[in-house]
């Protein structure tokens, strides 16, 4: 593969967002990345051209059959003025394991790195510098070949854009309601839940609605065959401190291997918690809940980084954790990770990547 990146500018450079005003993924910056795949030529043209839409044939395969993955990694502006990555290869691992796992053709992993830091280097007037905003990167693989038939594409688009955004908690991290789902499932063992596909989302939005009317913020499910084991919340991955013991669902096959997920296990390892990645049932989350021995009980996800949830909904029972506020280790992973991610803290494992 020649891997020399191609730069185009724009000549017509848009306006930039004040700080204040950044919400999530509605604005977008000058440029993006493209890549292309034919079967013949491998990953070929690596370029940064100015952001904007692509034509495409009707029969494009991904419009039918939905073969394609994306993934979500932030870039801070610390307060040195440097921009950093946060553990960007790790996200390049999982993009091409879900890459394997939908039959699309597997990428250079020093090619993907690049683009990220090459497309935030010409972009970099955008990251915004105020507390909580950053640049949220969305590197995506569509299958592009336009034909109707059921096989995995001979043509691919790789594409990364950008999109500067705000703080995820306007007010302060506030502790959201949760609905705790057993009528509908996200995946099975064998299915695609480890996979970072939109096909996921497309098969969570009814009941995200549905909890969404009755004034819930996310829904968490329950695996696909007992309906009894906690898998994950709709964008991020859930932990519970019962007692003192922190558990996390294992990975195993229905869950996504989320990169936060990992941070605050590697932290709280580090810190000498008991940490385990096992099954945990609802029932045994009622249990201890009612014999007050439910601690604390969070999200982790590139977006928000950690999210702490102060209630679970389930069939008819209302879980309230910690009186409905914050824990203290959930507030400690989260100025622990954000330290790291602006560079106010000294990056001692390698979790950073300076553009
Ligand atoms: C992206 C994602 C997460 C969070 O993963 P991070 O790498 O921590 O951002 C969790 N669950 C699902 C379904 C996801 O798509």
């Amino acid at each position: 593969m020649n891997d020399a990146i191609r730069i185009t500018r724009t000549a017509t450079k848009k306006e930039k967002p004040k700080d204040k005003d950044l919400a999530f993924g509605n604005v977008f910056t000058d440029h993006m990345f493209v890549m292309d795949f034919q079967e013949e030529k491998g990953w070929y043209d690596p370029r940064v051209e100015p952001y904007g839409p692509f034509a495409m044939d009707p029969a494009t395969a991904v419009l039918h059959y939905g073969q394609g993955l994306f993934e979500g990694l932030k870039a801070f502006r610390g307060r040195d003025g440097k921009i950093r990555l946060f553990r960007p290869q790790k996200h390049v691992e999982r993009l091409n394991r879900t890459a394997e796992r939908m039959c699309i053709p597997t990428l250079d992993p020093e090619m993907v790195l690049k683009s990220w830091t090459t497309l935030v280097d010409v972009d970099r007037d955008w990251t915004p510098s105020s507390v909580g905003t950053s640049l949220y990167l969305r590197p995506t693989i569509v299958a592009s070949e336009p034909f109707l038939g059921v096989r995995p594409a001979k043509e691919y688009l790789y594409f990364v854009i950008i999109s500067p955004v705000g703080p995820y908690y306007a007010e302060g991290m506030n502790p959201v309601k949760i609905k705790v789902i057993d009528k509908y499932v996200r995946a099975v063992v064998g299915g695609l839940g480890e996979a970072k596909t939109s096909a996921n989302y497309a098969a969570s939005l009814y009941a995200a609605e549905e909890a969404k009317h009755e004034g819930f913020t996310q829904v968490l499910w329950l695996d696909g065959v007992h309906r009894k084991y906690i898998e994950e919340v709709g964008t991020m991955n859930i932990m519970l401190k019962i007692g003192d013991e922190i558990i996390t669902p294992p990975l195993q096959g229905t869950i996504l291997a989320g990169v936060t997920r990992d941070s605050a296990l590697t932290l709280m390892r580090e810190w000498g918690l008991r940490v385990s990645e096992r099954p945990v049932t609802i029932d045994e989350v009622r249990e201890a809940a009612s014999k007050g021995a439910l601690k604390e009980v969070w999200g982790t996800g590139t977006a928000a980084v950690i999210s702490p949830v102060g209630e679970l909904a389930f069939q008819r029972e209302r879980i309230v954790v910690n009186g409905g506020r914050i824990g203290e280790l959930t507030q400690r992973l989260y100025d622990t990770i954000v330290a790291i991610q602006y560079g106010a803290a000294p990056d001692t494992r390698g979790w950073t990547v300076t553009v």
